[in-house]
């Protein structure tokens, strides 16, 4: 007997008759004799629809009625799955995350579970019910209902399979594992039997939506044994694990592109101790997440800085910088959205010197201007123009090889 934790995606539970396969699928698991504990997101695109609602009624919603709002998605699907598996007699019972008790901090759309609860899930397991929980969602200690951002659902398996220490988290979706890029982009893209979990955490982060970054990270740091599959197909899927027999032949794992990214420049900042630690406190108090950030050379006592944030905080960046820029005396701030990022990731990276420049001449070969860089050990990403993206998706997968990557 084991306890596993599964997750089903929006697409797993888009319908009525996909709701019933899952149902199946979950009630097999169950008659194997395992614990089982189930997280569900929203119905196919219901979470956007909802955003769409609010953006007409309000183009400044408050944070805090978007979470009201936003986690009705999945009170409707983890309803509707327990009918679902009532309907086959399989003991069940469906809790939404504030009445289980996932704690979290008070940052409205971008909150962090702090604490789960376990109890009513245990007592229910005892009871021999399979348990259903509503994904991305959680409460303050003030009793304020918060969501974790978008994907967030496979954020909170990863942290139930943690609390509960369960023997397995799986992650159901629309493909059957993680592959060296988006299916959806390149054709011949393959899917990995296994990856790492420092590659899965960068491909995560760099727009690979297959998995929530978080839950990567926090699978990482639990050693949560993780595995993506398909809900459509018995396919074994992809294991998340901590060290790969491929980890010591292959350079490149996979390519990324992330459309969510928008450029900031500020030119002549004052060249003096304490100026980027103020500007980036500023977005830092706002909870906006820096990533790239690139200062030139020092002309005059004076720099030009330029950084990335996620696209959805543009403007409350910009306002913020705004409001600052005269205190702070820089003379001008540009901006762009229509730049995307796209990076590759291997872990084989770190003992491989040129990928970066092999990667680079791929790009500059084909005329795709790099207007950022940014390296770690085991990735390599450039800002590049949004419609260049995908292209240099296909490229870099092609030219490193990946579709012959087994
Ligand atoms: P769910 O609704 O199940 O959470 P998502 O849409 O969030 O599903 O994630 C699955 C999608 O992630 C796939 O349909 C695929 O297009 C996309 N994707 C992006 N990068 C990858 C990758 N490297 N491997 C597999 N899927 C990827
Ligand atoms: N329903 C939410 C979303 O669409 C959470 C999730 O699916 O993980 O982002
Ligand atoms: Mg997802």
């Amino acid at each position: 007997m084991a306890l596993i934790v599964q997750k089903f995606g929006g697409s797993s539970v888009a319908d009525v008759s996909k709701i019933q396969n899952i149902a199946q699928k979950i009630s097999k698991f169950y008659s194997d004799n395992n614990k089982i504990v189930v997280v569900v997101s929203a119905m196919g695109d219901s979470t956007d629809i909802l955003l769409e609602m609010a953006n007409e009624i309000n183009s400044h919603p408050s944070s805090r009625e978007m979470d009201m709002l936003l986690s009705t998605g999945e009170q409707v699907s983890i309803a509707l799955l327990a009918m679902a598996l009532d309907a086959i007699n399989i003991p069940v019972i469906s809790f939404t995350g504030s009445q289980v008790g996932i704690i979290t901090d008070n940052i409205h759309c971008k909150a962090r579970i702090n604490k789960i609860v376990t109890d009513k899930i245990t007592c229910a397991l005892d009871e021999n019910k399979v348990v259903i929980v509503a994904g991305f969602q959680g409460r303050t200690i003030e009793n304020e209902i918060t969501t974790l951002g978008r994907g967030g659902s496979d954020t909170t398996a990863v942290a139930l399979a943690t609390s509960l220490n369960a023997d397995l988290c799986e992650i159901y979706t629309d493909v059957d594992g993680v592959y060296t890029t988006d299916p959806r982009i390149v054709k011949e893209a393959v899917k990995l039997n296994e990856i790492t979990y420092d590659e899965m955490l960068e491909l995560a982060s760099l727009g690979a939506g297959v998995l929530h970054p978080r839950s990567v990270e926090l699978a990482k740091l639990y050693n949560v044994p993780l595995s993506v599959r398909s809900s459509f197909s018995n396919e074994e899927g992809t294991k998340v694990v901590n060290t790969t027999l491929l980890e010591k032949e292959i350079v490149v794992t996979g390519v990324t592109r992330d459309l969510n990214v928008a450029k900031i420049g500020l030119f002549d900042v004052p060249d003096i101790p304490g100026i980027a630690s103020k500007i980036f406190n500023f977005l830092a108090n706002e909870h906006i997440n820096v990533d790239m950030i690139v200062q030139s050379a020092m002309r005059n006592d004076l720099n030009d800085i330029a950084f990335t944030i996620p696209k959805d905080d543009l403007n409350k960046a910009l306002e913020i910088i705004n409001r600052i820029k005269d205190d702070i005396k820089i003379s001008e701030v540009v901006y762009a959205d229509d730049v995307a990022k796209v990076s590759i990731v291997g872990a084989g990276m770190i003992t491989s010197p040129g990928v970066a420049a092999k990667m680079f001449k791929i790009l500059a070969d084909n005329n795709v201007n790099l207007k950022m860089i940014s390296t770690s050990e085991i990735k390599v990403s450039c800002i590049v123009d949004a419609d260049q993206a995908d292209k240099s998706v296909q490229l870099l997968h092609e030219s490193f090889n990946l579709a012959n990557l087994k």
